[in-house]
């Protein structure tokens, strides 16, 4: 928590408080500015900030800002780990020694990963397109090359 100080008795303790003032219709349409009030749990004085500038209010504002970056990162790295999978499953399919029984079951992992991949897709597309779509290229560079290998895989035993 930012540290806010009181201006009269020093304390630190302040608690936010929710101020109405008690206004005339005509002062109702003037917009005042939006400030953030704390009381002294000490002596009762109240500090005034503009929202701007509160520093409690601004330690919120950069919390959750971090949480969202947080947030982003994490779903970077799912999508990332998903087109990894997407390509390791694809190699076990194609591999002639991979038995059936490992092709299938690769098989349903691949679909699985492909919805993953676009669920994540679409949130980080919310907030960063450009990553989205750097991504997005990259899944459909991993599924042509599978699709082709497998072209390639078919044309062989015909
Ligand atoms: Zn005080």
């Amino acid at each position: 928590m930012a540290k806010i100080k009181c201006t009269n008795c020093g304390c630190t303790e302040l608690k936010e408080v929710f101020i109405y003032d008690i206004v005339s219709a005509s002062e109702c349409s003037s917009p005042r500015d939006p400030v953030n009030n704390y009381a002294c749990m000490k002596c009762g004085h109240v500090e005034t900030y503009l929202c701007e500038l509160d520093p409690v209010a601004r330690e919120k504002r950069e919390a959750a800002e971090k949480g969202r970056e947080r947030v982003l990162s994490e779903t970077l790295k799912q999508a990332e780990d998903c087109i990894a999978e997407f390509k390791k499953l694809s190699e076990i399919i194609l591999d002639e020694n991979s038995t059936q029984r490992q092709a299938r079951e690769a098989r349903v992992e691949l679909n699985k990963v492909q919805d993953r991949f676009k669920r994540e897709y679409y949130k980080i597309r919310e907030t960063d397109s450009k990553t989205a779509s750097k991504l997005h290229r990259e899944m459909e560079e991993a599924r042509n090359n599978y699709v082709g290998n497998q072209q390639r895989d078919r044309n062989r035993y015909n």
